[in-house]
């Protein structure tokens, strides 16, 4: 079992806390590694390498920036297989997916090497005979950045390389539990000729977390997790004076109109409800289906030729959902499967627990995955994809996050009843339309509080040049992940008024300056 230390100023640092977390290999069932829990010695250590490694790296130029960036961009490209097998051992997510995650992390880093235009400043002369302004965008300085367990690459790439780029220097907290993707980008940005110190990666649990919302040299905290945290770190971080942004949980609708391709329907609701066993912010969690009979000439034939299933809407997008789901393997991410294991053991059982609920609370549980035949070590954290019908919107089913392979149903009688019920979620993180109205995907866009939307595109991510971040108790603050957002977050802004003496402008004149 090897020990995951932390990384500091450029390489291996050794912890001394004498306390360590557990990191399972999730398909197996057992612990493969252990990582450090920082005490307050070594978020000192972190942050004032961070410190000293500032000045320097601010000063660097934009050439030299843009050069290092660049390597590290190609040197992630090269090697990536490598790190997607660290996230499979560590996450459980098949390889396709781990792939997928680093795939849209690169972006990120793409659109960060776009740096030197976007923190170009402005400039207005002669504002005043004789006087110009002109705007400057500098860094904040030590950024901290705490990341959740189900993107342990990209959340992280969300934001390290754009504010690497704008000059600032970074302490990663990534989750404690798979923390070996932080260690080997920062080994990879070391390799990329990033200075010692400007990227440091600090392990532990809450006592790390509340190490770097206190710390005066912190400016700014990036936070992606769940509801609760994100709220306090919010509150912790505002409270101590920082620039916050803090993305948290989410319960994705995704809203099929009877007009809907229900095969394409039910394609995207399999993808976006059990990849990565539905560990994803992004994951669709309920299905809205706005229920009736089906429409005259609609397209609910079956893909397999075999008899148009009878009944509503929600009953042929159900027999078709149903269909898929049996094809679905799930099993060891290194086993080309489907689907791999949930995070934990605790945390399948949490997930698990939540379909005792929904039966005592009177929802028909279609496919119950408890019983699940996957292709690994019977000691992995399996739970097989669930779908549950008639799910009442009072239950904890429906109001909480659950965080797994676990799909729910609510029939709503007209589009009005399911943006109604869209909008009451305490969450506005991603939704959905399934139509081929193209008034009724319009108005959907206009009326739903939610802060990303997909028009028959199940997993609306933003591309890296646009920001990520939803509404409500999905996002803290007023600023996205990465995007042009990023640049404002990870960069303050001066403006500098400028004469150059012209001796017939002098003279004293103790009034408030007035332009001419
Ligand atoms: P989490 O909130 O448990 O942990 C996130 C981070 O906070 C970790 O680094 C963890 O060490 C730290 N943390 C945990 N408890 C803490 C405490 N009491 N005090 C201070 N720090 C604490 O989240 P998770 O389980 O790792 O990740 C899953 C959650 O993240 C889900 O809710 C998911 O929706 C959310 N998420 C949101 C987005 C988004 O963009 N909105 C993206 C990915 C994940």
């Amino acid at each position: 079992m090897t020990l995951i230390e932390h990384w500091i100023d450029g390489r291996a640092h050794a912890s001394a806390s004498g306390r360590t977390g557990r990191v399972f290999d999730p398909a197996k069932g057992v612990v493969q590694h252990e990582v450090v829990l920082a005490d307050p010695a070594e978020i000192e250590a972190a942050v004032a390498a961070a410190s000293r490694a500032y000045p320097a790296w601010r000063d660097t130029s934009i050439a030299k920036r843009s050069q290092i960036l660049f390597a590290f961009r190609e040197l992630l490209n090269a090697r990536k297989g490598e790190l997607a097998e660290i996230l499979t051992s560590e996450h459980g997510k098949v390889l396709s997916d781990a792939a997928g995650e680093i795939a849209r992390g690169l972006e990120v880093v793409e659109f960060a090497l776009s740096f030197p235009h976007l923190l170009k400043g402005e400039y207005s002369e002669n504002v005043s005979t004789g006087v110009d302004v002109y705007s400057l965008r500098q860094p904040l300085g030590v950024v901290g950045i705490i990341s959740p367990f189900n993107f342990p690459a990209m959340v992280p790439m969300w934001f390290f390389p754009i504010a690497l780029a704008a000059g600032n220097t970074v302490v990663l907290k990534p989750s404690e539990k798979d923390p070996s993707a932080a260690n080997w980008m920062a080994s990879l940005l070391t390799e990329a000729g990033l200075p010692d110190g400007v990227f440091n990666v600090l392990h532990g649990d809450k006592l790390a977390v509340d190490g770097l919302l206190e710390h005066p040299d912190v400016k700014s905290i990036s936070f992606v997790g769940s509801t609760p945290i994100a709220k306090y770190i919010y509150e912790t971080a505002a409270r101590n004076g920082k620039r916050v942004q803090a993305l948290g949980g989410a319960k994705n609708h995704m809203l099929v109109l009877p007009d809907a391709d229900l095969d394409l329907a039910a394609d995207a609701a399999i993808n976006a409800g059990f990849g990565s066993a539905g560990e994803r912010c992004m994951a669709i969690s309920v299905l809205v289906i706005v229920d009736g009979p089906l429409p005259a000439g609609s397209r609910a034939s079956r893909s397999d030729g075999a008899a148009e299933p009878v009944g509503t809407v929600g009953d042929a997008l159900i027999a078709k959902i149903t269909e898929r789901m049996a094809t679905l393997k799930v099993g060891d991410g290194r086993r080309s499967c489907d689907m791999g294991p949930l995070i934990t053991g605790e945390h399948r059982d949490k997930v698990a627990s939540y379909l005792d609920l929904a039966v005592e609370d009177g929802a028909d549980l279609v496919v119950d995955g408890r019983g699940v035949q996957p292709d690994g070590e019977a000691d992995g954290f399996w739970l097989g994809p669930t779908l549950v019908d008639k799910v009442p919107t009072t239950s904890r089913v429906y109001t909480d996050e659950i965080f797994g392979p676990v799909l729910l149903i609510v029939r709503v009688a007209t589009y009005a009843d399911g943006v109604e019920l869209i909008n009451s979620s305490e969450f506005g993180n991603g939704t959905a339309i399934f139509t081929n109205d193209g008034g009724a995907a319009r108005r959907f866009q206009n009326e739903v509080e939610v802060g990303m939307i997909g028009i028959n595109v199940p997993i609306p991510v933003p591309v890296s040049y646009y920001s990520f971040g939803g509404w409500k108790n999905s996002l803290f603050g007023d600023t996205k992940a990465y995007g042009p957002d990023a640049f404002h977050f990870f960069t303050r802004q001066k403006a500098v008024t400028s004469r150059w003496l012209d001796p017939s402008h002098g003279g004293i004149n103790l009034g408030f300056p007035q332009n001419s």
